[in-house]
């Protein structure tokens, strides 16, 4: 059966009985959804849009995978802050022939992850498309007054962290795109490409801990990424390449195939993953796991407003394209 056949409502109906509102709230079925506050709580509120041929193909994703996926890089949003995800709202635009099994998955998929991570689904929109499918997320959190953890609030002296191994949703995107045949290794790295799980425990665990100061979640590979961290915070960094953390699967497949682990875990987006600063007194307090990569440093006067204060020690060539002061790119 296709979407033309089921019909927007017909759809909605199928979603609204997928994911009934929690107690107390209005979900799906209203003009709006109605959320009790919490007093002494913020709202945390972030979105993500993927668009088919820019953000996914469709014959190389299955629906399960793409549904969970669309959830995922939204929870993690809310993670990166030391959030608690409350939320979701789900829009769609859909080409009218697909079929209606396709979207039955993706809300299995999305459906799986979002209980896993206490979110609710309460609302979206529902839409045709002429071929491509888009899907826009939008994702509701919570944390205590004041404790969400910015990206501005890095300071000198400051440990970096990560949370856990970083390229192998790279590998795994590069497995894909190349045809390289699976085995256990490929498969690990190809499931954290589409299954990634958002570090929510982490990032509430972290923010709880003082002397964690900012925070984010790695979604374009720490060589970008970390430079947001800098710039917002107006400090550099040096970072120990040979302490990156690389799962056995990345180093097993990188050294079979000759590809390049460094560039991978700092090139490669998508390991969503928590980058994180912190003191060293809270480094050896911290109930998460966790490496540490790289030191906070006071930002050298002589770069220039636009660059970026990142030294790669240890590196055995240029970091994945970024040297010590590239350029940030205007987009
Ligand atoms: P309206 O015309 O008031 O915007 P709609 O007919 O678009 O209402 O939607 C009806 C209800 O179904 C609303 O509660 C809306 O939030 C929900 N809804 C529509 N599309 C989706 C979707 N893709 N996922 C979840 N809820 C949806
Ligand atoms: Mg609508």
């Amino acid at each position: 059966m296709s979407l033309t056949d089921l019909g927007e409502f017909g759809l909605i109906g199928r979603i609204r009985k997928r994911f009934p509102a929690p107690e107390g709230v209005t979900g799906i079925g209203d003009d709006c959804a109605v959320i009790p506050q919490r007093s002494g709580q913020d709202t945390l509120v972030s979105t993500d849009m993927l668009v088919e041929g820019t953000h996914f193909l469709r014959d190389r994703v299955s629906p399960f995978q793409l549904g969970w996926k669309s959830a995922a890089v939204n929870l993690s949003d809310i993670a990166a802050m030391g959030g608690q995800p409350t939320a979701t709202f789900l829009s769609v635009a859909l080409p009218p022939d697909l079929e209606a099994d396709w979207m039955g998955e993706f809300l299995r998929g999305y459906a799986e992850i979002s209980a896993r991570f206490g979110a609710a689904l309460l609302g979206g929109d529902t839409t045709a498309s002429p071929d491509r499918i888009c899907i826009n997320v939008t994702v509701l959190g919570e944390c205590p007054a004041g404790a969400a953890r910015l990206r501005s609030a890095a300071q000198a002296g400051d440990l970096v962290c990560v949370t856990s191994t970083l390229g192998d949703s790279a590998a795994g995107l590069k497995a894909i795109l190349e045809g390289v045949e699976t085995d256990a290794d490929i498969q690990a790295l190809i499931n954290r490409h589409y299954l990634p799980l958002p570090r929510v425990a982490e990032g509430l665990r972290l923010a709880a801990t003082p002397g964690v100061h900012a925070m984010m979640d790695i979604s374009d590979g720490i060589g970008s990424d970390l430079r947001h961290i800098l710039e917002a915070s107006g400090v550099g960094a040096v970072i120990d390449v040979p302490a990156l953390p690389l799962s056995p699967a990345l180093q097993r497949t990188c050294a079979r195939l000759g590809w390049d682990a460094a560039a991978l875990a700092t090139g490669g987006g998508e390991d969503y993953e928590l980058l994180f600063t912190c003191t060293p007194e809270a480094e050896k307090m911290l109930d998460v796991p966790h490496t540490v990569i790289g030191t906070v440093t006071e930002r050298r006067s002589r770069i220039e407003p636009g660059m970026t204060d990142i030294e790669w020690r240890g590196a055995e060539g240029p970091v994945a394209g970024f040297d010590h002061f590239k350029r940030q790119s205007p987009v």
